[in-house]
């Protein structure tokens, strides 16, 4: 069973956003594109903590702003274009080049808000439907609304007449446009698969930037470049609300600025999630933490830590938090995990030991488990969704456990690589007849 070429949740094969990394240092293309009517946005607080989500449409979906919407809440301004009479005209010349065409000031630094964009997209976003002309998509977080002045905040309102606090603020926009703010755990794990994957790559890049406000060289204000794809250090340099300029002299230069690596780039934290067989191939590991639904178990999972491997990743999380020893791993599938920022690499690997010894720590409990112990989950997981996987139809008429307290067990939801690598191994067991 090969799940690389099936859909799969937060990203895939069928992904229909072309992410134009090729054009976003150029700040007119940048821009064009926001100025664009078919640019659509997706808004969302407090660095994607909450997106916000339509509550109008036929389906679960993301709540897509048109350039009206953003008028009717003060935000029609296109932050790409120079600030008159600032702005880029204020840098000095020594400046080198590539800073200055690379750099944007479309961060507010005082509600650390941000833009990102996010790419072109074929389709409607909201009706998912084939369009003859491109649509143009970012996200735009508000930010911190509890930074917000008394007149920002009713200008967010669109209500100059009556004060605001942050949270009425929230219910008049969510109020303007029929939709609702939701975590994003919450409403991201409803939408379909490609609306999954907007949703992955706005949450991912707006955590990022949110979080990265300063310099990790020296510790001062970097500000954002590429629509939000990388940030820039801009100590030494003098800073005046959102312009800047170049001193003849700076007392101090950034060590960030001394090399090519001058710049932060997003942030990707990898994390090895492994299906572990029994020597002999019959069985397979699952661990479950006590912060778990009920009775549901998964695959052991880890960060890969500095300076290790995959396959040493693997090897140390199931020594550690089960006691069991693998030799060989092999690589299966991978899937981004924006909570906020994890790759989760999905592999199996066969252990050298059954003795389980739980860390106590990270898990309650591990048990191994037979195809047969765990084919019911997996088909319950498949029949609560409508999500486009393959399915284990032939493996159905095998679902003959017994035993009322195995067929009780849960796996993780269906958009999860801990869910994939346990159906897959069915499906391999079952060509190899062991099912
Ligand atoms: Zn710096």
């Amino acid at each position: 069973m090969n799940i690389s070429t099936a859909t799969q949740f937060f990203s895939g094969d069928s992904f229909l956003l072309n992410r134009l990394s090729d054009s976003r240092p150029s700040l007119e293309f940048l821009a064009s594109k926001f100025s664009h009517q078919n640019a659509r946005f997706v808004l969302s607080l407090y660095g994607s903590s909450s997106l916000l989500f339509s509550k109008t449409s036929a389906f679960p979906s993301l709540f897509f702003a048109s350039h009206a919407n953003l008028s009717s809440i003060g935000l029609a301004n296109n932050p790409f274009l120079p600030p008159a009479p600032h702005g880029r005209s204020s840098f000095h010349p020594k400046t080198p080049q590539r800073t200055v065409q690379e750099y944007q000031s479309v961060i507010n630094p005082k509600h650390q808000a941000s833009y990102v964009f996010l790419g072109e997209i074929s389709h409607d976003p909201s009706s998912l439907k084939p369009s003859p002309e491109s649509f143009y998509l970012w996200a735009i977080d508000l930010g911190n609304l509890a930074s917000y002045s008394q007149s920002e905040l009713c200008a967010l309102a669109s209500n100059p007449e009556q004060n605001q606090t942050p949270e009425s603020c929230q219910t008049s926009i969510e109020t303007a446009f029929d939709a609702e703010f939701l975590p994003f755990r919450q409403g991201a794990l409803q939408l379909n698969t490609t609306q999954s994957q907007i949703s992955a790559l706005a949450r991912s890049l707006i955590d990022w930037n949110y979080r990265n406000q300063f310099c990790p060289s020296c510790g001062n204000k970097n500000w954002s470049a590429q629509g939000g794809y990388k940030r820039l250090c801009v100590s030494g340099f003098e800073q005046n609300d959102n312009t800047l300029s170049f001193p003849e002299n700076p007392e101090f230069t950034c060590p960030s600025q001394k090399s090519l690596n001058n710049f932060a780039f997003p942030r990707t934290d990898p994390v090895v999630i492994v299906a572990i067989t029994s020597p002999c191939n019959t069985k397979i590991l699952l661990a479950r933490k006590s912060i778990f639904p009920k009775n549901r178990y998964s695959c052991i999972a880890g960060f890969v830590d500095a300076a290790e491997s995959i396959e040493e990743a693997v090897r140390r999380e199931a020594l550690e938090e089960t006691g069991i020893k693998v030799d060989q791993v092999e690589y299966f599938t991978s899937q981004p995990w924006p909570f906020p920022n994890s790759l989760m690499i999905g592999c199996f690997a066969r252990a050298t030991t059954t003795e389980i010894t739980i860390d106590g720590n990270e898990l309650e409990d591990a048990k191994w488990f037979t195809a047969k112990d765990v084919l019911p989950a997996v088909i319950k997981s498949e029949s609560e969704t409508n999500l486009q996987f393959i399915k284990s139809d032939h493996l159905l008429s095998k679902n003959t456990s017994s035993d009322d307290s195995l067929s009780e067990i849960l796996l993780p939801p269906p958009i999860a690589v801990g869910f994939f690598l346990t159906q897959a191994w069915c499906h391999r067991q079952a060509e190899l007849g062991k099912l």
